[in-house]
């Protein structure tokens, strides 16, 4: 496949910094610019010294650009799209990075005109770290990237896409945005929502019983709080925009949770153990996924 010519990153944050990353090692574009809103993103991004140009103005690095990448909160894509619809050369391909899919194919699809193709993706990969400075290359190695493409986006924009990601170290797989959102409702969202709310239940507890809790926080309690210290604009933003598919998942959810309250209250040690039996069997079938 051949390289890029000009690639432009709009936003940089851990997902454009590790992929602009990418792009410098293996030397899949003859220039790259990019653009973050604040001076201060501005001059880390300068000063990290991995793409070509940092632009002061969005129009400057678009221009000419025939791969550009949304790399911002999903609530900012629309609004970039719009600012950007005049610079756009003829022919450019649009992927965004963003965690949730199916209210951004129906909010950008509409606005862009002939002549572009617009590639919905979401890199599985991720760190709780924010900003260009949490970037590392080797971010994607081995994980899944979903691109959720509408049917008639020309097979050459969508492989070009494939190309760059599979140059990240990513499997491909093409899924329709809306099953996209309910697979991530399950598999990271709600998740997410968890770790918010049990850190965020030990913020409410009397100072004693924070102290001690923080202090004793190993295992369990530990791992959440890694996953409630991500970046808090990105995940408001993921619940505002996928909110029917995590309120479906949370609804079955809270269900099995009263079941397993009720376990619990009738000392249903059999209904545990065979719950946590199962669970641990999930765990296997993960790992061993990883391996393969
Ligand atoms: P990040 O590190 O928090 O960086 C965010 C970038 O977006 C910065 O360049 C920031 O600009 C810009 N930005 C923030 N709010 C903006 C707004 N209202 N208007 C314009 N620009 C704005 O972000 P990230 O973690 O790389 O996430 C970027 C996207 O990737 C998100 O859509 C997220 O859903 C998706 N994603 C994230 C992960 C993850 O684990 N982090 C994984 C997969 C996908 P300034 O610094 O100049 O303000």
């Amino acid at each position: 496949m051949e390289k890029f010519n000009k690639v432009s990153f709009i936003g940089f944050g851990l997902i454009n910094s590790s992929l602009a990353q990418v792009f410098k090692l293996k030397k899949l574009a003859n220039k790259t610019s990019a653009f973050s809103r604040r001076e201060e993103t501005r001059e880390k991004i300068r000063n990290l010294n991995i793409v070509d140009t940092v632009n002061d103005d969005i129009e400057d690095c678009v221009k000419e650009a025939d791969l550009i990448i949304l790399g911002v909160p999903v609530g900012a894509m629309e609004g970039i799209i719009n600012e950007i619809l005049p610079y756009l050369k003829k022919g450019v391909i649009i992927t965004d990075v963003g965690s949730i899919k199916k209210k951004l194919v129906d909010t950008l699809e509409p606005l862009l005109p002939l002549g572009v193709s617009f590639i919905p993706g979401h890199p599985i990969a991720g760190t709780e770290k924010s900003g260009p400075d949490s970037g590392f290359a080797e971010l994607f190695n081995g994980k899944w990237c979903i691109l959720t493409p509408h049917k008639d986006t020309p097979q050459k924009s969508i492989d070009k896409v494939k190309f760059m990601w599979e140059k990240a170290g990513m499997k491909i797989a093409i899924m329709d945005a809306e099953y996209h959102d309910r697979v991530l409702a399950i598999t990271s969202h709600i998740p997410h929502l968890v770790a918010f709310s049990i850190v965020g239940t030990v913020t409410e507890l009397e100072d004693q019983l924070k102290t001690e809790v923080i202090k004793y926080s190993a295992g369990g309690f530990r791992d959440f709080t890694r996953i409630a210290a991500s970046d808090p604009i990105m995940w408001r933003d993921v619940f505002l925009n996928n909110s029917e598919a995590v309120l479906e998942m949370l609804g079955r959810f809270i269900e099995d949770l009263t079941a397993l309250q009720k376990s619990i209250r009738w000392q249903d040690g059999e209904s545990l153990e065979k719950l946590f039996t199962k669970t641990r069997e999930i765990r296997k079938g993960i790992i061993s996924e990883e391996q393969d």
